[in-house]
């Protein structure tokens, strides 16, 4: 199946974001859980910067895509949240606490914006969360699930890196996923292609959702 893909912008706020009425999946998740390897691998180009890379990650990248006569879609990576956790007691800008604080309100007013767009201008937004397949329980995941439920549009799981899983581990984690996040969980390979097709077919049909 033929898959056009470009990068179109890096947003840092409102005022970056494309202004066509194209329905949109953010992919969201901490840093280093392969969401950069996964967006080449369905696009099959390497179109997403991977974390080696600084720069790009705290702004939402948006790849416009189209596969097969599907409709045109944004793919949009969000920046990772693993910086961006609450800092408590934190005192001014120079401590590591401070500049965490910096960088989870960043995030929020970035985050903020972006989900403000289903509101003000009836933007069609679904939003997947990645997740680690090895590490299936961790805080900073859940926390991030409940924070996502609370934003507009029907939300997903996917369970990367699934070729590191062995048989017993693969049936272990995808029941324990399932278990904690209470939805049916893709597990895919950006490496093998496995559950790469499925991906699509849910990047595709999730913007007309209306519940997750
Ligand atoms: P990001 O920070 O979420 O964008 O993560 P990256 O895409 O940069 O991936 C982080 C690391 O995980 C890199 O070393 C990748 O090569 C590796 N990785 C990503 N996806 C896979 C996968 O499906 N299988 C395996 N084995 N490694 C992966």
């Amino acid at each position: 199946m033929q898959i056009v893909a470009e990068f179109v912008t890096s947003a840092a706020g409102a005022a970056d974001f494309p202004r066509d009425h194209l329905p949109e999946v953010a992919l969201i998740g901490r840093s280093n859980v392969g969401k950069s390897t996964l967006i080449n691998a369905l696009v099959r180009r390497p179109l997403a910067r991977t974390s080696a890379e600084p720069g790009k990650t705290r702004l939402a990248n948006f790849y416009r895509v189209q596969r097969g006569g599907g409709s045109p879609m944004y793919i949009v990576d969000l920046p990772g949240y693993g910086y961006a956790r609450a800092a408590r007691g934190a005192r001014g800008a120079n401590t590591p606490e401070g500049r965490r604080r910096e960088a989870t309100e960043e995030f929020g007013r970035l985050t903020d914006a972006y989900f403000a767009r289903t509101l003000h201008d009836g933007k069609a937004i679904a939003s997947l969360l990645l997740i680690d397949s090895r590490h299936p329980g961790l805080d900073s995941d859940l926390e991030a699930w409940a924070w996502l439920n609370a934003q507009p549009g029907p939300h997903g799981i996917v369970g990367t890196k699934v070729d590191k899983l062995t048989r017993a581990e693969r049936v272990r984690n995808s029941r324990q996923l399932e278990t904690l996040f209470d939805v049916p969980v893709l597990l895919v390979s950006a490496q093998d292609g496995e559950g790469l097709d499925e991906l699509w077919k849910t990047i595709a049909s999730l913007p007309n959702r209306t519940v997750a």
